[in-house]
């Protein structure tokens, strides 16, 4: 159902659409990527991420992210341009 409900919120609400508590998600989210919650709170985060289509835009590009660190790290070609349009975008 999480789809449904952010296709909903995509479309009847615009980019305007804020989540109430977007700075609390987020920080959830980063330490949820950087393996430092339990099976519990992963379980909380995602549940709100699915059914939040702001938080749930943030849990993609973070996933973007880290990602694309990852692969700076194991030497795939990633240009420094492509990391600073993410950077960009997530401070955006
Ligand atoms: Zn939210």
């Amino acid at each position: 159902m999480g789809a449904f409900v952010r296709w909903i919120q995509k479309t009847m609400m615009s980019k305007k659409a804020r989540c109430p508590k977007e700075e609390y998600w987020i920080e959830l989210v980063r330490l949820m990527l950087d393996g430092q919650t339990t099976d519990e709170e992963n379980a909380y985060v995602l549940k709100h991420v699915d059914g939040c289509y702001r938080c749930y835009d943030n849990f993609d590009l973070e996933k973007a992210i880290r990602e694309a660190l990852k692969n700076k790290l194991i030497n795939i070609k990633v240009s420094d341009a492509f990391i600073a349009e993410i950077n960009r975008k997530a401070k955006a």
